[in-house]
């Protein structure tokens, strides 16, 4: 089979969180498509009413400028391919413009790398009732066939034994409760372990999280820090060296 991860790209201190975690990864085989576009309401009640599980292979992104039917992203002779499907405001790969396409052939190559948007944003009249966000294309990061990157490798398993050490012998902080809290290694925010393959955040008084968990944190007073473990408060544009 063939994978593919599709990451929203955005700037790193949107509010919009919503769409951080809707980072998608599908696997397909030559015969399958995944088919991106817009869920509506009525048709998300309706498949609620009758039980119709939903289908892996169909993403939806909650955008207006997004068509209910907007793209297909199939495999040809081992190669990934897009498909716009005559959607309303269009298709774009690395911001060129993506012709519409009748059928599987004749359609643009994705690579690695790319970024896919889909739809363009929309710069109507503003109504108060209009929700931020919700009007603006959505552009994703393409990294294909990455699997071998997802499992950890010697050196992922290698700097966690480092870390771990580090946290049960050489921690000459004098807080007793956090010096627990570390030495199972997990995350004070959501309780799961810290381990291999997580992205993480250290902050300088070594106290870690997993990003994602700390990131509110992170962005609430930026670049002004406060550890919730010891309350240390931080600059993050600190120089480095
Ligand atoms: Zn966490
Ligand atoms: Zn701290």
């Amino acid at each position: 089979y063939y994978s593919i991860k599709l990451t929203p790209y955005m700037d790193h201190s949107s509010p919009t969180f919503e769409q951080y975690n809707s980072c998608t990864e599908l696997k397909i085989t030559e015969d399958e498509i995944i088919k991106l576009g817009r869920d509506s309401r009525v048709t998300k009640r309706k498949r609620e009413a009758e039980g119709i599980e939903p289908d892996p292979l169909v993403v939806f992104y909650k955008s207006k400028v997004i068509s209910r039917t907007h793209a297909h992203l199939f495999i040809k002779d081992g190669k990934w391919f897009v498909r716009d499907i005559h959607s309303a405001s269009g298709t774009f790969i690395n911001h060129s413009r993506v012709p519409p396409s009748e059928n599987y052939d004749n359609c643009f190559q994705l690579k690695d790398g790319d970024i896919l948007q889909l739809g363009a944003n929309y710069r109507g009249p503003q109504k108060p009732t209009q929700k931020r966000g919700y009007y603006q294309a959505v552009k994703l990061r393409v990294e294909l066939n990455r699997i071998w990157q997802e499992q950890a490798s010697e050196y992922n398993k290698r700097v966690f034994d480092q870390f771990n050490i580090l946290n049960m012998n050489g921690d000459t902080r004098n807080d007793e409760k956090n010096m627990d809290e570390l030495n199972g290694s997990k995350c004070v925010i959501c309780l799961a372990s810290i381990s291999p393959c997580q992205s993480l955040f250290i902050s300088r008084c070594s106290h870690v999280w997993h990003y994602k968990c700390i990131r509110p944190l992170i962005v609430q007073n930026y670049p002004i820090f406060e550890c919730p473990c010891c309350r240390a408060q931080i600059n993050l544009e600190d120089d480095v060296d």
